[in-house]
């Protein structure tokens, strides 16, 4: 059991580069650290990607599309943006 973040070796955001070395989950509910396939939040930029297997990448035309209409990960997005201006 851990408290819902894990640390990773650093994984480049598509947009911006930051090294995103640190992965919170969204939900109590996630016990598991992040698999392909689900979408990540980056710490600097705030923008939504896709890990994959190599890292985390661009989502597709239909994953952004989802991705916009979510409102678990907009809420998500909103918290990280929150939380990038507290510290
Ligand atoms: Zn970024």
């Amino acid at each position: 059991m851990n408290d819902g973040f894990w640390l990773t070796l650093p994984q480049p955001c598509p947009y911006c580069g930051a090294p995103n070395d640190g992965h919170a989950a969204a939900s109590a509910a996630v016990t598991s650290p992040p698999e392909p396939g689900d979408a990540s939040i980056c710490a600097y930029c705030h923008a939504i990607g896709i890990y994959c297997a190599e890292g985390i990448r661009l989502p597709t035309r239909d994953e952004a599309e989802q991705l916009a209409t979510d409102k678990d990960i907009q809420a998500a997005v909103l918290l990280s943006k929150a939380w990038g201006r507290e510290n």
